[in-house]
């Protein structure tokens, strides 16, 4: 009748390794779990025992059934009898972050040769330096292989397979589930970090104390060439830090181009602001322009020329070099903003009448003018005007939808 007598004396360990209550919700637990799964993964030194705990735990408490017979029953029912889908807890973990625990671009486990991370920087750059190129240094520190051990970490040169793991730095444990099949996991080997290797105290490095890096100064020259663009990157290829058994990474500068006061960029454009009074945009101008290598460029409008508010104007080549093609260059464009007086004098007004041609729409005559009605004009800020516009365009949109849910409610209603 009564089967087997429940165990309750080992059925709350799995729940006291991820720190939660007997009633934990699945979402408690799968927080609990993803917590402590970052806080003690052997890639970030934490005890690789301890790791595969958490991942056993998650592991049972994470399914319902097996949970079920684990609260009954305790570990060893699990052990003894059940099947389901056996986990590496790698691959829990993986499912969680959707990616390699080991960092970038690395295989996955195993002894594969692992790519270190590269060192990505960015780089403030002024327009005059990306017009005429610089060079800049940046001293940095980085760990780089002992020398006196050649990153081997002991002295004699040597180093002896870790006895836990025969080297492979691995641990395999094997559990069986049932008459016919076997749960295997993986984990990192706890003796030796995961490594595959020890050192004996007496054969340890004396420049590196066993550590196999030590940490380096140098100074990198960054070599900003003409024309280079806006978030363009710089490599310095394997500079970041060295690690056995690693592929070095690169150090990476990404260019910041700081804002210029005068002029703007547009791929290899420049663009200048100029604000002309009315008298010299009708009249004529000629102003010195100073460039972004120091030259002063004479800007001068052509005889009689009439240049008109907003209007814009090119110089060829003298614009941004192009990177690799320095001797080439984009256009400069000159954007002019023409200053009006704020009012005339009647004599003003008479005196420019008397230079300047009336438009004949201007001329009504008595009879069309009595068919006018009076108007106001008042002075308006564009601005202000298109943000109510635009709040008052949104307000209308949200009235709207209200009444589409409030209808779609309705419906609802009547069907039920
Ligand atoms: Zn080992
Ligand atoms: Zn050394």
């Amino acid at each position: 009748m009564f089967g087997r007598a429940p165990k309750k004396s080992d059925n709350t360990r799995y729940y006291e390794i991820l720190g939660v209550s007997k009633n934990a919700s699945q979402v408690d637990l799968k927080k609990a779990y993803r917590r402590a799964a970052i806080k003690n993964h052997p890639d970030k030194g934490g005890d690789p025992e301890k790791f595969k705990e958490l991942a056993q735990a998650y592991e049972v408490l994470s399914d319902p059934e097996k949970r079920e017979i684990y609260d009954q029953y305790g570990e060893d029912a699990l052990k003894e009898g059940m099947g389901g889908a056996a986990h590496d807890p790698f691959d829990i973990f993986q499912s969680f972050f959707g990616g390699n625990p080991f960092g970038a671009g690395g295989g996955s486990r195993g002894r594969r040769q692992r790519r270190g991370e590269d060192v990505v920087q960015p780089l403030k750059v002024s327009l005059e330096e990306l017009y005429n190129g610089t060079s800049k240094k940046l001293s940095l520190s980085r760990n780089v292989l002992c020398s006196k051990c050649k990153g081997k970490g002991s002295k004699s040169g040597a180093s002896m397979k870790c006895p836990g793991c025969q080297g492979s730095g691995m641990k395999v444990s094997i559990r069986h589930l049932g008459p016919s099949m076997i749960q295997q996991m993986q984990h990192p080997c706890n003796e030796c970090k995961g490594t595959g290797e020890t050192i004996s105290d007496k054969d340890r490095c004396p420049q590196c104390r066993g550590e196999k890096v030590v940490h380096d100064k140098r100074v990198l020259e960054v070599v900003v060439e003409k024309g280079m663009q806006n978030k363009q990157k710089i490599t310095f290829p394997g500079e970041a830090d060295e690690a056995p058994d690693y592929i070095t990474g690169d150090i990476v500068f990404i260019l910041q181009q700081k804002d210029h006061p005068k002029f703007k960029r547009k791929g290899d454009d420049l663009f200048f602001e100029h604000t002309l009074p009315l008298t010299e945009a009708l009249c004529g101008f000629q102003f010195a322009l100073t460039h972004l290598d120091g030259r002063q460029l004479l800007i001068k409008s052509n005889p009689g020329e009439v240049v008109k508010p907003d209007q814009f104007k090119a110089i060829n080549d003298e614009g941004m070099p192009m990177y690799q093609r320095p001797f080439m260059r984009g256009k400069l464009f000159i954007h002019f903003t023409v200053e009006f007086p704020d009012s005339l004098s009647a004599e003003q007004c008479k005196a420019v009448e008397s230079v300047l041609p009336l438009r004949m729409q201007s001329q009504l005559t008595d009879m069309e003018l009595d068919e006018c009605e009076e108007t106001t004009l008042h002075d308006v800020n564009m601005e202000e005007e298109m943000m109510r516009k635009q709040a008052q365009q949104a307000q209308e949109a949200y009235e709207e939808d209200e009444e589409m849910h409030g209808g779609a409610q309705r419906v609802q209603c009547a069907q039920q």
